[in-house]
């Protein structure tokens, strides 16, 4: 038995997936989703800005890399990150993992929320996501599924979100 893979381009791919979920609670937030502001009359809890997309598109690119989660990389006792930006903590995972080169192939997250309504922020938040990672907008999927009015999602107690990424590991 040899444990050496097969020739293949697919032993340079990794797959990677993230859920994360934040309370919703009533007020002006502001509603942080993939790192931008929609405008709603709630927001969600989180002892950083609560970017519950970026956390899950952020625990996929670690995942696919075999580094953990984003609560080891960023504990939420640590004061530093008390109302942390979001966007700033992918970048610190995207620099921190340069020793593992990799391309993303492709992006395909969900949102799960009874409210706002996200089609018309979709795009925007491809085309947020894909600029944070340095890729094109048509690599980043973004789509939005309702509770069904059951469950924490359908009774506007939560917002979810999953993202699953494929890596390509390049060569340094
Ligand atoms: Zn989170």
């Amino acid at each position: 038995m040899t444990d050496s893979p097969p020739e293949s381009p697919l032993n340079l791919c990794r797959v990677g997936i993230g859920h994360d979920r934040h309370r919703l609670v009533a007020g002006t937030g502001p509603l942080v989703i993939g790192g931008i502001e929609i405008p709603f009359d709630g927001h969600l809890l989180g002892h950083s800005d609560a970017d519950v997309l970026l956390h899950a598109l952020t625990d996929a690119i670690l995942g696919a890399l075999g580094r953990g989660d984003i609560g080891e990389w960023f504990p939420d006792t640590a004061a530093e990150n008390k109302g942390r930006d979001s966007k700033e903590m992918l970048r610190v995972v995207l620099e921190k993992t340069r020793d593992t080169p990799f391309r993303i192939i492709n992006v395909d997250a969900t949102l799960f929320a009874e409210a706002p309504k996200f089609s018309p922020y979709k795009q925007p938040i491809r085309d947020s996501i894909a600029s944070l990672l340095g890729i094109a907008p048509t690599r980043v999927n973004v789509k939005a599924k309702t509770g069904e009015k059951v469950g924490p999602i359908g009774r506007r107690e939560a917002i979810d979100s999953e993202v699953v990424v494929l890596l390509e590991l390049l060569s340094s």
